[in-house]
């Protein structure tokens, strides 16, 4: 067998094409665009792209981005104020706490100032557990949510199917595990110390790999005729590489997800889905007021 392909990139396309005539239609209406405002500190080389590469997809459908960056040395007490006077600027919309952040930030504490409403990241707990208990509003993190994207756009069958998440990250794993749920899949949440990975990754009807190890699942840890859903980005000496070894999977999986070029750029797509959905959140709760 040879898996059919799910093409993130012609998806990704179609969502903005879609999001960028709708951003241009709320301007329109509103007299501003959406705005996505992005919390750096230091000057790490990873999160210094990351903002560049956020901006350049914001530019893509006319989502204004901002930046505030603070200097290497900046204190948790300064980061968790430049969060307060984001929330606090109604002309932001979105709000993302880029990392890496230096050893003296604390991450999970930092995003307890973030406004759950500008959360397009969806890291903030309140967000998180209505999501767990589906109760909106809530902002779904934007790389389980493109996956999911894709397996609907392949008319994937959820219903009574047994998916099984490798990883069990609160960005990736944990959310995407929780989406296959709502959608009545059963779902087994594998991590660093399952017993038997392979055997439990054959038992997937659909398989998903969070893990951040460049090609550790094989074609023969794949039930045939699988869904495999490969969120990977690994860069090796050999270029970029999925969490599974494309290649040998693609002989048993009946649908798989490239790389480069499956939830990747589906990731890109949903974030600007999300920054979109909350400048109309806050246009209409300040219609209300
Ligand atoms: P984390 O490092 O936060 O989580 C990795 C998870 O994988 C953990 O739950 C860990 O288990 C598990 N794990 C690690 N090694 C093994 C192993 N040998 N066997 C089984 N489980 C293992 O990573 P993220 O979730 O943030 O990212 C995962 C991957 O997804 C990375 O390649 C990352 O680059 C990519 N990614 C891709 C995005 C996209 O847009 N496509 C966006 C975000 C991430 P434990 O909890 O037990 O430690």
């Amino acid at each position: 067998m040879t898996a059919k392909l799910m093409d993130g990139n012609a998806l990704s396309r179609a969502i903005k094409a879609q999001i960028k005539t709708d951003v241009a239609d709320f301007a329109g209406q509103r007299g501003y665009a959406p705005v996505l405002a992005a919390l750096r500190v230091g000057d790490d080389d990873a999160s210094a792209g990351y903002a560049r590469a956020i901006g350049k997809n914001c530019r893509s459908v006319g989502v204004e981005f901002r930046e505030t960056a603070l200097p290497d040395g900046a204190t948790q007490a300064e980061a968790e104020a430049a969060l307060r006077a984001l929330d606090a600027d109604t002309s932001v919309h979105g709000i993302m706490i880029l990392e890496p952040l230096p050893p003296q930030i604390d991450h999970d504490a930092l995003v307890l100032s973030l406004d759950p409403a500008k959360d397009v990241d969806g890291v903030h707990p309140l967000n998180a557990g209505r999501l767990q208990q589906q109760r909106p509003p809530f902002f779904v993190p934007a790389t389980p949510a493109g996956g999911i994207r894709l397996l609907e756009e392949a008319g994937v069958n959820f219903r009574g199917s047994h998916a099984v998440m490798v990883g069990r990250s609160d960005i990736v794993g944990k959310p995407m595990a929780l989406l296959m749920l709502h959608r009545h899949c059963t779902v087994t949440l594998a991590h660093s110390r399952t017993q038997d990975l392979p055997a439990v990754c054959r038992s997937a009807d659909i398989l998903c790999v969070a893990v951040g190890r460049a090609e550790m699942v094989k074609g023969d840890w794949v039930k045939p005729g699988a869904t495999v859903v490969d969120f990977g980005t690994n860069y090796t000496g050999d270029g970029l590489k999925g969490d599974c070894d494309q290649a040998s999977v693609a002989q048993v999986a009946a649908l798989l997800t490239p790389v480069p070029g499956g939830t990747g750029p589906m990731t890109n797509a949903m974030l600007m889905s999300n920054v979109l959905e909350a400048a109309k959140q806050a246009a209409i709760g300040q219609s209300r007021q």
